[in-house]
């Protein structure tokens, strides 16, 4: 279920975005990947599925039936990933906030990658990989890391 704290806005330069229209406590969940699961062979990959679903699996995918899919993505987010498929507050969110999360909590592909302008100081430019993700920040993110891919490399 979504968050009634947030609602849909256009971005200046990325397309939609998730807006806090209220105060959010950390450890709020925001919004969930609960749609459609896909796989690497059955799927006919298009753009828009390409770019908005979550790994969760070496091979599989999932999508979002509610706003998840349209949260966009921050070197600095203020949301992580709960278990699988969950967005939650990292910290407290202040009512106007644009709500993201770091694509590299859930996703670990061989070559899909996003160029990142999301401006921030920590920006790290190409991202797509968790396994390319730098040690220093993993360890800021483990409690808000997918869950498959802190089995994978736990190893
Ligand atoms: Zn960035």
């Amino acid at each position: 279920m979504d968050n009634t704290k947030v609602e849909i806005r256009k971005t200046t330069h990325h397309g939609k975005g998730i807006f806090a229209i209220d105060m959010i406590k950390k450890g709020e969940v925001i919004a969930a990947f609960d749609g459609r699961v896909y796989s690497s062979r059955s799927t006919k990959w298009n753009e828009d599925l390409y770019n908005h679903c979550i790994q969760f699996e070496e091979k599989k995918w999932r999508d979002s039936t509610g706003i998840a899919r349209l949260i966009n993505h921050s070197c600095e987010p203020n949301c992580g990933i709960q278990n699988l498929f969950q967005i939650v507050a990292m910290r407290n969110i202040l009512l106007g906030e644009e709500i993201t999360w770091d694509y590299e909590m859930t996703e670990d592909h061989p070559y899909w990658r996003m160029a990142c302008s999301c401006g921030t100081g920590s920006c790290r430019k190409v991202i797509g990989a968790y396994g390319n993700m730098p040690g220093v920040v993993r360890k800021k993110y483990k409690k808000y890391t997918s869950t498959w891919l802190l089995d994978k490399y736990q190893k």
